[in-house]
């Protein structure tokens, strides 16, 4: 039913009939940025590119390719780490992008809700709810880039998912055009709705396999009234845990970025990006960001200093800084947010985004170095998001060595660390989501019961198999 094997390529034909049946510029030649993506690892193909600036020309679109068998490619900021955004193989797709949907409809500040199309860029979206006296809680380092489309098609996460979790819990309603081209107004602004399945769950995360989000109704919060950070020298990765703990104890869900950073990012930030100022004169083997955001009557410093003194007596910590202002809290954040760019220019052979369940982070780490020691010798790179228990875990080459010398061991690499995360009930996609990268590692490790389900929710959505063929599920399957 579903797969590639019917489909056909985005041809002169196909593209002058569907050209004339939208308005003049909505269809596109293609330009190079959308065939790249950020780790280079893609090389896209398209025949045009199209920019709807409305639902319903995404709808003559869909329906055009829908009837001629042409794969279809939703495309939003293009920073998605997987692959998902461009299609490297098969029958050449038309590829869609949302830039020209960037419109923020309306924002309901007492009902703390902003709706938004798909593709409007995250740092706006965050600015419209500052403005309107609000806070959308959604940050990621690709934030001036990112799509409120890609962001919902990916289940994208970030920084504060600890505290308002991540886009799937941020999404109120959507509006989405489905592979046939019928649109399924869903844009409701509800916090209770139990009437049937729930769509909205099933677009969120599918990776444009679906259908197209051309718009969403988003959750805003009331913003912290106090901010404040500290950057602690932790003794072990189960210090840190045990701190998140007691942290949480105190100011339950004031924390709102727990960040666990290896002092292998650090050593690669000297290295690489030596602008970027660093607290501890030494980088430390492991430290913890903390982010606090709390009620007014409340001091951030006051009380980050009162659990930096009883991590200490535990003997959990060794060294701390408290942030003195805002723009010192920017600055650690800083230092967090620089660790993927100076991976980048490192070259890692292999990255993981992985997650575990939080209490075996640290069984996690214990066992992942050795296991990989027997591999080859390798420097790894430990970072991420030590509240939601998901972690990068990055493989690179020894000092000297560039990771074309050890590209042979990649595959090995990569299922050392996999099995492990699957041995400890973890995921292998924590947070960029399956696209390309990972389609595979689905049908390893994924659950057969649930992944017959996605093949028949994909062949019952889109029979002809035309949105985003070969991403998240294999083609022709
Ligand atoms: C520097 C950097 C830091 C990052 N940090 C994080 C992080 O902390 N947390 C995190 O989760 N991710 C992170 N990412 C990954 C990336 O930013 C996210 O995956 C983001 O959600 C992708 O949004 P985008 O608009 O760029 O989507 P794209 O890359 O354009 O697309 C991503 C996927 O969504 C689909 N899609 C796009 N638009 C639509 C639409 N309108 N309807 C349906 N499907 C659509 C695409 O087909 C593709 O499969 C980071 C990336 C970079 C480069």
């Amino acid at each position: 039913m579903q797969g590639d094997q019917s489909l056909v390529d985005a041809d002169a034909g196909f593209l002058a009939a569907l050209d004339s049946a939208l308005p003049s510029g909505t269809l596109r030649p293609v330009a190079a940025r959308y065939l790249e993506e950020p780790r280079g690892r893609y090389a896209g193909r398209a025949g045009a590119v199209a920019c709807p600036a409305m639902a319903e020309q995404v709808s003559v679109i869909l329906q055009a390719a829908h009837r001629a068998r042409v794969g279809v490619v939703p495309y939003g900021g293009g920073t998605g780490l997987v692959g998902g955004q461009l299609a490297p193989d098969g029958p050449i797709p038309l590829l869609m992008s949302l830039d020209r949907m960037a419109r923020i409809r309306a924002v309901d500040a007492p009902g703390n809700v902003l709706m938004a199309e798909a593709g409007c860029i995250l740092a706006d979206v965050q600015a419209a709810a500052v403005a309107a006296g609000r806070l959308f809680p959604l940050s990621l380092a690709s934030e001036g880039s990112a799509r409120i489309g890609g962001l919902l098609g990916t289940n994208a996460g970030g920084t504060g998912v600890i505290r308002w979790g991540n886009m799937r819990d941020l999404c109120l309603g959507l509006e989405v055009v489905l592979a046939d081209g019928r649109v399924w107004h869903g844009l409701k602004a509800l916090r209770k709705d139990n009437m049937g399945y729930d769509l909205r769950h099933l677009m969120i995360g599918a990776e444009g396999t679906l259908g197209v989000i051309t718009a969403a109704s988003l959750r805003l919060v009331a913003p912290p009234a106090r901010t404040g950070a500290a950057l602690m020298v932790v003794n072990s990765p189960a210090a840190a845990l045990a701190l998140l703990g007691q942290a949480q104890a105190r100011l339950g869900e004031g924390v709102s970025g727990f960040e666990l950073i290896g002092g292998m990012g650090l050593r690669f930030l000297a290295d690489t990006m030596p602008q970027v100022r660093q607290p501890f004169a030494q980088p430390p083997e492991w430290m913890v960001l903390i982010d606090l955001g709390l009620p007014a009557g409340l001091d951030p410093a006051a009380e980050l200093e009162a659990l930096f003194a009883d991590a200490l007596a535990a003997g959990q910590v060794s060294d701390g800084v408290i942030a003195a202002s805002e723009g010192q809290r920017r600055d650690f954040w800083t230092v967090r947010e620089s660790i993927p760019a100076a991976n980048r220019q490192i070259g890692a052979i292999s990255s993981h985004d992985i997650s575990v369940p939080m209490g075996a982070v640290p069984e996690f780490i214990d066992r992942a170095g050795p296991a990989l020691a027997l591999v080859g010798d390798f420097r790894i790179n430990c970072f991420g998001h030590l509240g939601d228990g998901n972690l990068h875990y990055n493989v690179f080459p020894p000092h000297g060595e560039t990771r074309v010398d050890h590209e042979g061991k990649r595959a090995l690499i990569k299922s050392c660390v996999h099995d492990l995360v699957h041995d400890l009930g973890g995921s292998v996609g924590a947070e960029h989501g399956v696209g390309r990268l990972k389609v595979d590692d689905l049908e390893r490790y994924g659950d057969p019961v649930a992944l017959a389900a996605m093949r028949a929710i994909k062949a019952s959505l889109d029979p002809h198999g035309i949105m985003n063929p070969g991403a998240v599920l294999r083609a022709g399957r």
